[in-house]
């Protein structure tokens, strides 16, 4: 039977990674489900590492799967010994900061078509508010094999709803040109009227 896709979308400071460690902490402890949380990290060859809410008052951490954002079916493999292990199914798969992941639809449909029930979180919109990766993608899924979609909430300062991660480099709005990784940048979510984009070229 194909899994059904929970996809949690919404800027910076949503609580969408609490959000997500919640939803696992709940199958684990009432549906007696064994669910492994995913995270892509280009630093690390994979292996064990963590997930952490940016939010003090949130879920906290869990432990989980580190792999290389270019190629998640590297953690297939992992899946296969847990299962071993466990001697049954992994039942859940939780995917934290998905829009980093490359070739995310394609990953999502396998883990769905496995059986597996997939939980995602991530960025609908990156700093210069287009799309992010895969993320807007997978809303097909939802309607497809089942499941829902969940928009955290952010507010701006101003108190309105924020939809877009403001950029800052030294407390500054970024420019739209400024490079995709750069260390030491931060963000914020913003509304509309507040929500700055120098250079934006149309
Ligand atoms: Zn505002």
């Amino acid at each position: 039977m194909q899994g059904k896709l929970e996809l949690l979308l919404g800027p910076m400071r949503s609580n969408k990674t609490a959000e997500l460690l919640r939803r696992a902490d709940m199958r684990r402890q009432y549906a007696s489900q064994y669910v492994m949380v995913l995270k892509p990290n280009d630093d690390t060859k994979g292996g064990p590492g963590v997930v952490e809410s940016r939010n003090p008052m949130g879920h906290g951490k869990m432990d989980a799967v580190e792999f290389k954002s270019t190629n998640p079916w590297e953690v297939l493999q992992a899946i296969a010994e847990t299962e071993k292990n466990i001697g049954k199914r992994v039942e859940c798969i939780a995917i934290d900061e998905g829009q980093f992941v490359e070739g995310l639809f394609a990953f999502a449909r396998y883990l769905l078509d496995a059986g597996h029930d997939v939980l995602v979180a991530g960025l609908d919109l990156d700093f210069r508010a287009i799309p992010f990766g895969e993320m807007l993608n997978l809303t097909w899924f939802v309607n497809a094999y089942g499941g829902s979609v969940t928009e955290c909430i952010a507010y701006c300062a101003c108190g309105n709803r924020a939809f877009y991660s403001q950029r800052l480099i030294k407390g500054q709005p970024a420019p739209w040109d400024s490079p995709v990784k750069l260390p030491g940048d931060s963000y914020e979510p913003r509304c509309a009227e507040h929500f700055v984009l120098p250079g934006r070229p149309h």
